[in-house]
Order: structure tokens, then C-alpha cells, then sequence
């Protein structure tokens, strides 16, 4: 009788489907872990992964059925990828194929054997177009070692700071293996830190991988390692490629041949056979944690992928995570401190402003307090630039009937629908809704509906009367919706042509303005008194970072001010910021997260079930909740584990769809996964009993509660 492997293979299939993690599958002969194939499932054909040998089950031979398509012109997948998935299948309580699946470029599912081979091929002949969109002189890149290492070290590099060469020495010392946080302010050169990382990683033969977190701030430091290492192929990853440049790059990365891959979160999953280093650039940025599907952080991962690897990983940020800032004080990371501002450049000033001695005056509140207006307004006749923060986009946040207390609601989700006055439409920034303002009150028919509180838009036509004759710009989501309309509006500001920039948190991230020598937080209060824990933490990381916008030019810094107008100016937030002092906002912070048993010093996961009638969503939390405590009880995990009661998010509807969550918390995250592990399988065959349950997921370590 002919002898017929067997093997486990990672199939996306959702987990609900109620498949086992792996599936069986029998094959003409030994295939090694890691190759990708093609496998039935049903009636479908499927892409799959080889995860291991499958076990002896004899009896159960002949019902096997054999893979479809073998995809060997692609090497396998190496066993640190394969275990870098299972573990974040573990973690993020997702199927192992799902999430092995989820992470390979789309166009690498849909390939056969024959396309794929086809692919290949044309790679092979002309590997150096990798970068697009950038001169081929650029990027003539061949991984052939020595010519590599030579032409790195032909490039001119800047000089040192001494922080930065004592980082350097630092990191160059081995014999300490722990994550190290890059603490460093803003313009202090933590980008030159990551370059003469990735080019010891470089000269060692290894590959590094760069994570940001956002798109936007990938050209800018794609055209930095670009220019350091013309002699090496660098390949970006993020979701806006298009689907055959995305394919190209991950092959790139995964053979070998590239040896720098920048790119956002997804890029953690990257397949690199050489990898050497890891740098996750302002760690803090929420954008790291995926918020659908396998709901991820990339930045844990980098962590857990570095050890898996042991490789080193790089966290760099002016306001790190108090997660990280948290591991920093128990000693689990290392911490490498950037104080100083490249060419002796200070921060700015803080100047807290208090808007309750201002003289009371009737009718709408004032915009800018009147030495603020001054400050601006000397600015323009030195022709300076100023930048104005208000994180609400479009003109007023609600319309409102003075006469019956009508509100421009969103009939589909529990928010108001924003004024544009542009375009004079009603836009409800959660489902999307637009629909034309009403000439009258919806309620009453009387004509004088009014938009209360303001927007960026608004904010921006209050400048036109304020500040006569200033050039005045706006960059928020509204203003920068046609492709290319950012870049055009960023290069006005460079060129000179704007006095005034107003604009949501999208212009406080990584800009680097050289004229900008006042920025002001127009009315950032909202963030102190939120529901969401980690809102001072975010308004803290902006106000920081906008402030790192001023004064980039040493020349300017001396005169360079942050302006915050407030409510609550002795708020211990402020009064850090005054300072700059980072270490004292965090402590003031964890001592109110360990006082309240919050992140990091308890372990949370959120459960989330959404229906079109609430009570269905609520009824099967509940019976979940029951399912936990038995569940508990058994694996003797019931004193650590706290499920609290169903309860709607403060968005608790969403196109018309009812949310409802459950928090979980634990002081002990191996009891908290241990539940999770043996909770969730049991949760699927709970969804049958509750009829109109549309979704409803596990995220674990949630960024918002
Ligand atoms: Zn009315
Ligand atoms: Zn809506």
C-alpha cells in the first residue's frame, strides 16, 4: 500500500465555524512546516498553511482528503513566524489559521502554485523596483553583502549628541537582553538612534524592521532610511499599497532581499528570515492595537517577536505607554533617556491659561483669550506661524432649537450629527449619515436653529474676524479627503504661505514645521473628565507632541510658547505639562490606576455583543457571565477572575446597531487567558439559543472601556 503523509494545516476559518484550530489533510509525500498549499473545504478550495505533522489516527485514514495544490516555489515559513502566530492566536483568542491566514498579503491567498511560480520568477530577474514612486538610482539595490556593508558606511552621517552616542554604547554593551524604551523629547534625534541601529543589524547580515504608526509617516522616514543606505533594498508594508505592490514587498521581505521593511501595524507579521532588529517608533500611538477582527497590539507582539527571535526591540516615544513606563520601573525594560533637543533647541514655553479670569461677558464665549489673540497676532507681523489644535472636526458639534430643545441627533447611532457649514450638511461621524440642514426646526418649524460649541471649521472662520488678513489653513479629515490634498496643504505650510494652521490632532503627529513658533490647545479640557481611563494619558501624549511642533528651528526656540486654555488650570495634567515633566504626569497616573485596580496593575478583557435589540445582546452576556463563573469555579481561577455586569458603551449605537460589553479583569494574566481559553469555545454553541445576536468578540488588553 502506498504511503500517504499527513499533516495539520492552518485554514482561515472563522472560529464560530466550530472547526478545530488545524485541520487534517493527507498528502503525497513529506511536506515540511510552514509550506503554503491549497486544500478543499466543503465545496470550496482553500489557502492553508502546513503547521505541523498531523497525529496517527489510522482508523480515520481513509476519510482524509488529500491537499489540492502545493505552493513549493515559496519557501516555507519559518518556525518563528509560525510561532510568533500561534502565540498571538493564544493571546488575542483567535483561530491559529485565522490569524496565520489574516496576515499574508491578499494576492498571496488568491495565487496558484502556477501564478505564484510565474511571480517568483519575475522577481528573480528584476528584484530592484521595490520602492515605488522613487528613483531606481535610489533603491538599485542587491543584498550582495559586502558591496552593501561598503556602500552604508560611504554615507555622510550627522555628528552625535552625547545622549545619543551614550544610548548607542549603551545598546552596543551585550549581555542585557531586556526591550529597551527610547525616551526621548521631541526633535532630541531618536530617528539617528534607529538608524545606527539598523545599521549594525545591516552590517551583521541581519534584516530590521521599522514600525510607525501611521501611514502618513511612512514617506517621511522610508525617504530618511533611504537616504542612508542607497546601497539597500527597502520595502515599505501598510494597508495603502495596492494589492500586487503589498505581495511584492512581503516576498521581498520573506526571501531575503530586502533588508529594511517599514510599515505600520500589520508589518509586525512580516515574514523575515534574517531579522535582527525591531523598532517600534512612538509606541504609545493607539494605532498600534488592530480594533477589528484578531484585535492585536503590534507593539506587544514586536516585544514577544523580538524575544522569540532574540533579536533586540527598540520602543521609541517622547510620552511612552504607561504600560511601558510601568515595565521600565519593575526593570523588565531598559530604559535609554533622550533629554535634549538636537542643536541645543528647548521646548516651548507652557503658558496655562485660565479662562475663568476672563471679565464674564454675555453671548457666546470668547475664542481666544485676548493675550493669546495678541501672541498670535505679533507672530504674523514677524511672520511666524502659529498652530491651533481643537480635536473636533467641522463647524459645531450639534445644531440646537432654542424654541422646543430640538438637537440634530443621529436617528442611527446615540451621538449628535455634526454641522458642516461648507457644505451645510447634518454628518454623523460614526455611521455616516448626511443629509442637507434643515431650513427649519424639525419639531416646531421655528426658523432659528443654532449651532452650539465649535469645530475646527467654525474655529477657522472665527480666525478670518479675529485676525484680519491672516492666511489661514485648516488640516483635519474634512480638509484632506481628496487624495493628495494633505500633502499640498503641508507643503503651503512649509512654503510660508499659511499664518495660522488649525487643525485636529492629524497635524500635531510628526510634522516637523520649521516656523511654527506658538501652538495652542484651543479647548483640550473634555480629555480630563471622560469615561475612557486612558484619555488623560492621549491628551498628555498630544499636548506634548504639539508642543514638540514649536521650535524645531534652535534660532526660534527661545521664543517658542504652548498655549493651553483651560477651565481646571491646576489640574496636576497641566501642571506637568508646565514642566515637560513626563516622569510626573506618570506617576501622578499609575498612582490613580493602582488606586482604581486598572491597566497595568490588572489584566482586562472586553466582550462585546451587538444586536438590533439590546436586550438580546444583554441576555446573552448574561448567560456568558454564568458560563464564566462555573467555568471559574472548576479551574479554581474564580478568586482572580471578576466578570462585571452587561452594561452599553458610551457609543451604544452605531447604525442603528445596539452595542452592549462586558468587562473582565484579573490581577493575574495567566488566570485571565486561562478563562478566556476555555471560555470562548463554550461561548459559540451559547450564540444558537440567542436568536438576533448579530456579532459579538473578545478583545483582549482593550484600549478604551
Ligand atoms: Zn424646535
Ligand atoms: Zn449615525
Amino acid at each position: 500500500m502506498e504511503m500517504r503523509a499527513r499533516v495539520a494545516v492552518a485554514v482561515e476559518t472563522p472560529q464560530h465555524a466550530g472547526l478545530a484550530a488545524l485541520l487534517d489533510y493527507s498528502c503525497d509525500s513529506e511536506l515540511p512546516p510552514g509550506t503554503l498549499v491549497r486544500v478543499p473545504l466543503g465545496k470550496r478550495e482553500l489557502p492553508g498553511i502546513i503547521w505541523h505533522r498531523a497525529a496517527e489516527q489510522p482508523a480515520e485514514e481513509a476519510q482524509l482528503r488529500p491537499v489540492a495544490e502545493v505552493l513549493s516555489a515559496l519557501p516555507p515559513l519559518s518556525a518563528h513566524w509560525r510561532a510568533l502566530a500561534d502565540f498571538a492566536a493564544a493571546y488575542y483568542q483567535r483561530s491559529t489559521g485565522e490569524i496565520a491566514l489574516s496576515v499574508l498579503p491578499p494576492e498571496l491567498r488568491r495565487l496558484t502554485a502556477l501564478q505564484l511560480t510565474r511571480r517568483l520568477e519575475r522577481l528573480h530577474s528584476a528584484p530592484d523596483d521595490a520602492t515605488d514612486g522613487r528613483a531606481s538610482a535610489e533603491s538599485s539595490a542587491k543584498s550582495s553583502d559586502k558591496a552593501s556593508a561598503a556602500a552604508d558606511a560611504a554615507v555622510a552621517r550627522p555628528q552625535l549628541s552625547a545622549e545619543q552616542a551614550a544610548a548607542l554604547a549603551a545598546l552596543a554593551t551585550p549581555g542585557d537582553p531586556r526591550p529597551v524604551l527610547l525616551h526621548g523629547v521631541t526633535g532630541s534625534g531618536k530617528t539617528e538612534v534607529y538608524l545606527r541601529e539598523a545599521e549594525r543589524a545591516l552590517a551583521a547580515g541581519r534584516q530590521a524592521l521599522v514600525l510607525v504608526p501611521e501611514i502618513n509617516l511612512t514617506p517621511q522616514l522610508e525617504a530618511r532610511f533611504a537616504e542612508r543606505f542607497p546601497g539597500r533594498l527597502l520595502v515599505s508594508l501598510h494597508s495603502a499599497l495596492t494589492p500586487a505592490q503589498r505581495l511584492r514587498h512581503w516576498l521581498l521581505a520573506h526571501l531575503g532581499k530586502a533588508d529594511l521593511v517599514l510599515g505600520t501595524r500589520l508589518a509586525v507579521f512580516a515574514s523575515l528570515p534574517r531579522l535582527g532588529l525591531i523598532v517600534v517608533d512612538e509606541e504609545h500611538d493607539p494605532s498600534f492595537k488592530q480594533q477589528e477582527g484578531a484585535r492585536y497590539s503590534a507593539r506587544d507582539l514586536a516585544v514577544y517577536r523580538a524575544r522569540l527571535e532574540g533579536c533586540p526591540v527598540m520602543l521609541g516615544s517622547a510620552t511612552p505607554s504607561l504600560e511601558t513606563w510601568h515595565r521600565v520601573q519593575e526593570g523588565r525594560y531598559r530604559r535609554l533617556l533622550l533629554a535634549e533637543r538636537i542643536g541645543g533647541g528647548a521646548l516651548p514655553r507652557v503658558r496655562i491659561y485660565d479662562m475663568g479670569q476672563l471679565p464674564k461677558q454675555s453671548g457666546a464665549p470668547l475664542v481666544l483669550a485676548p493675550p493669546l489673540r495678541q501672541a498670535i497676532s505679533e507672530r504674523i507681523e514677524r511672520g511666524e506661524q502659529s498652530l491651533l489644535l481643537l480635536n473636533r472636526r467641522g463647524y459645531a458639534p450639534v445644531l440646537h432649537c432654542g424654541a422646543c430643545a430640538w438637537k440634530s441627533g443621529c436617528p442611527h447611532c446615540s451621538a449628535w450629527r455634526v454641522f458642516h457649514k461648507a457644505d451645510r450638511t447634518l454628518r454623523c461621524h460614526h455611521c455616516g449619515l448626511t443629509e442637507r440642514v434643515p431650513k427649519a426646526c424639525p419639531e416646531c418649524g421655528n426658523l432659528d436653529i443654532a449651532p452650539i460649541g465649535r469645530g475646527t471649521e467654525k474655529l477657522e472662520e472665527q480666525l478670518g474676524d479675529l485676525l484680519p488678513g491672516a492666511r489661514i489653513a485648516r488640516i483635519d479629515a474634512d480638509s484632506t479627503r481628496l487624495a493628495g490634498a494633505l500633502e499640498a496643504q503641508l507643503a503651503a505650510v512649509h512654503a510660508g504661505e499659511v499664518d495660522v494652521l488649525v487643525g485636529t490632532q492629524m497635524v500635531a503627529k510628526g510634522h516637523d514645521f520649521r516656523r511654527i513658533t506658538l501652538v495652542a490647545a484651543i479647548n483640550p479640557d473634555g480629555a480630563l473628565f471622560a469615561s475612557d481611563f486612558r484619555a488623560p494619558e492621549r491628551l498628555f501624549s498630544l499636548l506634548m507632541q504639539a508642543a514638540g511642533r514649536a521650535g524645531r528651528d534652535a534660532e526660534q526656540a527661545a521664543r517658542s510658547e504652548m498655549w493651553v486654555q483651560t477651565w481646571n488650570p491646576q489640574h496636576a495634567l497641566y501642571a506637568a505639562l508646565r514642566k515637560g515633566d513626563f516622569e510626573a504626569f506618570a506617576a501622578s497616573q499609575l498612582a490613580e490606576r493602582r488606586a482604581a485596580g486598572l491597566p497595568p496593575f490588572s489584566h482586562l478583557a472586553l466582550l462585546r455583543a451587538e444586536a438590533k435589540d439590546a436586550a438580546v445582546a444583554t441576555a446573552f452576556l448574561e448567560q456568558a457571565a454564568g458560563l464564566a463563573a462555573e467555568l471559574a469555579a472548576g479551574l479554581g481561577c474564580a478568586g482572580d477572575v471578576t466578570v462585571y455586569p452587561p452594561v452599553p458603551p458610551t457609543m451604544s449605537r452605531v447604525a442603528g446597531i445596539e452595542r452592549i460589553q462586558m468587562l473582565v479583569e484579573s490581577n493575574s494574566r495567566p488566570a485571565l487567558q486561562r478563562l478566556l481559553a476555555a471560555w470562548l469555545p463554550a461561548m459559540h454553541g451559547l450564540r444558537a439559543a440567542h436568536r438576533g445576536l448579530l456579532r459579538w468578540a473578545v478583545d483582549v488588553d482593550p484600549l478604551a472601556i
